[in-house]
């Protein structure tokens, strides 16, 4: 591992101001991804700026009836927030969904939503990848890609993105805010991440050295009706390979709004916007749910080894929105 400076940093301007123009320092969350991929040797920081000691550990209600996330707020503390469970409780089911109890205690809500992808070829240095090394190639494409997406993607890079927590706030909308040293600056999530294209290798909007300072929630009462579902492959301590953040308000048999997110189908949460018009209006019956996923899947490319991933998703979507549907009903 190179060797590499490291300074903490107690309020926002300070961490900005240490991070500074160095495109070779980075911030230091929980570390259980960063830590992983200067030991592989993917990443070589020169500096790392701890933010753990920010005063940006707090979920706050926000004067017009949402939530407002500290980026350092561990998993393990979002998880457990009383308005949290109440309020939006997909997001509490994906954050335990996510890595262990002493990963989600380490882990902060900045560092999740810049998680780097789990493709193999990435974190191994004999590989091409053009993630990592723009212009090399993606040996994914004809080699190991079963939990590769299948929305989304390009001949350039078919990585998925890996976090839960993600997938949740899709669904209900949130706002990224940070900072830099010009000022501060807000990215819905729907705009947070780029789409592949040609530059898999730049992965948000995030302006150079922007610090994240914490997630916003609009407030939303069909959130309080909402399920996270992780399909993976063992019990616990694994990445999705499939899942699904949905929420639903149903009146007289009738769908009146509805949020659908997938997850590990795309390089970002796909908000299932097709699947959603399809839905509201419509009668709330597996038939219906069935022909949105459907309508939003249409749109899968799949690979060789991935096209199981489309009925995973259509089963996903016609079994928890049946599920919420009972739940209202109640
Ligand atoms: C074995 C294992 C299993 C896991 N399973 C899951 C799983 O099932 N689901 C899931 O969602 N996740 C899973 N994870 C991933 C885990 O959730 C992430 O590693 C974690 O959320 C990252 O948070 P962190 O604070 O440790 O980030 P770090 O590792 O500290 O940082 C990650 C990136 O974010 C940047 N960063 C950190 N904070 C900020 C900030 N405030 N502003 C700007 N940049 C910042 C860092 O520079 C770095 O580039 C797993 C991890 C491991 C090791
Ligand atoms: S899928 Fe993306 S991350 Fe994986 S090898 Fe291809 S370019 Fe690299």
């Amino acid at each position: 591992m190179r060797e590499f400076d490291y300074q903490r940093a107690f309020d926002v301007p300070g961490a900005v101001a240490l991070l500074g123009a160095d495109p070779d320092a980075r911030f230091l969350g929980g570390g259980t991804n960063l830590v992983d991929l200067m030991k592989s040797g993917v990443e070589r920081p020169g500096r790392l700026v701890d933010v753990r000691e920010l005063p940006l550990d707090l979920v706050e209600p926000t004067p017009e009836g949402g939530l407002r996330i500290g980026a350092t707020v561990t998993n393990s503390d979002l998880a457990v927030h009383p308005d949290v469970r109440r309020r939006y409780p997909a997001l509490a089911q994906a954050v335990l969904a996510g890595a262990s109890g002493q990963l989600r205690n380490m882990a902060t809500v900045g560092g999740n939503l810049l998680q780097r992808t789990r493709c193999g070829y990435f974190t191994d240095l004999a590989q091409p990848c053009n993630k990592r090394l723009p212009g090399s190639g993606c040996p994914a494409v004809e080699g190991e890609h079963h939990n590769h997406a299948i929305l989304g993607a390009s001949a350039h890079c078919v990585a998925t993105h890996p976090s839960d927590m993600a997938v949740a706030l899709a669904a209900f909308d949130a706002v990224v805010s940070y900072e830099t040293a010009d000022g501060e600056g807000e990215l819905a999530l729907a705009d947070f991440y780029l789409p592949v294209g040609d530059t898999p290798h730049r992965e948000t909007a995030l302006p150079p050295g922007a610090l994240i300072t914490g997630v916003t929630l609009p407030p939303s009462p069909v959130a309080a009706v909402s399920r996270y579902r992780k399909v993976r492959e063992r019990a616990s301590y694994a990445f999705a390979i499939g899942s699904l953040a949905a929420a639903l308000d149903v009146q007289d048999g009738v769908v009146r709004e509805v949020r659908l997110a997938f997850g590990a189908v795309a390089s970002r949460p796909w908000r299932a916007r097709t699947a959603e018009r399809a839905l509201t209006g419509r009668p709330a019956s597996a038939e219906a749910f069935a022909a949105a996923a459907d309508a939003e899947l249409g749109a899968a490319e799949v690979l060789p080894h991935n096209g199981y991933k489309v009925p995973l998703l259509r089963n996903l979507v016609v079994a928890v929105l049946t599920e919420l549907t009972e739940e209202a009903a109640r």
